[in-house]
């Protein structure tokens, strides 16, 4: 690593940080790190510049540029101080004469830019689009309160896979992989109903997944035992449920088959969608904006 950036930024009077310089050089604004001139400018006819650039490199000037649309990058590493400073001048009086317009990294339009600091990152943008960044920087996110209504909704997206995993059983199918919609719709009516997340939330929706996996397993099989014995009184048709659940072989068989595949698939959804919970709330990197 060399720091001939530093030197040149000092001598062409540039603002610098820890890797970057940049200002404006007769009026052409640039930005250089140790290695590399970063130039967002256009001029009327690109294959100039390519030209231009081409010789450089030929002439050992440059090591390699790089040109895409308005963005141009040329690494210059490894040259003496004296002759960076040759070639960049030589560059800069290239563009005026070519007729340059420096380009907004934003709006891409041809208008007067300037450096800014955008999330960090360096970039020269228009006074338009700087005050349009500086608006939404400065308006504050707003923070919603935890509503415990979360809980409730997540009760409710729950109940909605487990109406689906009772239809699928009712078509025939295996029931079980609507365990993964119950995890989903779980954690939708959680967020839909203000819940916000904390590494609770995560617990709470896979308690609540699988206590929805065993009742809607359980209304299924009564929905059966409704089905073949229709005469019998609603309380009935509950005990023979259960009494088929823990003695009847082929039942118990089906009932826990059915309700282990349908853990399996309330797992894989949880392992996916709450993850990210569990892990802790996603921090967003606050919008920062200044004039640099
Ligand atoms: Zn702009």
């Amino acid at each position: 690593m060399n720091d001939n950036f530093v030197t040149l930024a000092n001598y062409y009077g540039f603002k610098r940080n820890a890797s970057r310089a940049w200002g404006k050089y007769k009026e052409v604004p640039v930005s250089i790190s140790d290695e590399t001139l970063f130039f967002q400018v256009i001029v009327e006819n690109s294959a100039d510049v390519a030209g231009f650039l081409s010789t450089a490199k030929e002439n050992g000037q440059i090591d390699d540029f790089d040109l895409s649309g308005f963005s141009m990058k040329i690494r210059y590493q490894n040259r003496s101080l004296s002759e960076t400073k040759e070639f960049f001048e030589s560059f800069i009086d290239f563009l005026i004469l070519h007729q340059f317009r420096p380009v907004c990294g934003m709006c891409k339009q041809m208008v007067d830019t300037e450096a800014a600091m955008v999330k960090g990152e360096l970039v020269e943008i228009c006074d338009e689009c700087f005050g349009k960044l500086k608006e939404m920087a400065d308006k504050k996110p707003e923070v919603k309160p935890h509503s415990p209504m979360g809980y409730i909704g997540a009760i409710l997206g729950a109940a909605i896979g487990g109406v689906i995993w009772v239809l699928i059983g009712k078509l025939g199918f295996i029931a079980a992989i609507a365990g993964f919609a119950i995890v989903y719709f779980a954690l939708k009516g959680y967020n839909l109903f203000g819940g916000k997340h904390k590494r609770f939330t995560a617990f709470y929706i896979i308690v609540v997944a699988v206590l929805t996996v065993i009742s809607a397993e359980l209304i299924s099989t009564f929905l059966i035992v409704q089905q073949e014995l229709p005469n019998l009184r609603f309380n009935e048709q509950i005990k023979i449920m259960f009494d088929f659940i823990l003695n009847e072989e082929t039942v118990r068989f089906e009932f826990f088959k059915e309700l282990a595949i349908g853990l399996l698939f309330t797992a894989f959804g949880a392992w996916k969608i709450l993850r990210t919970l569990i892990d802790g709330p996603e921090i967003e990197i606050p919008l920062q904006v200044e004039r640099v």
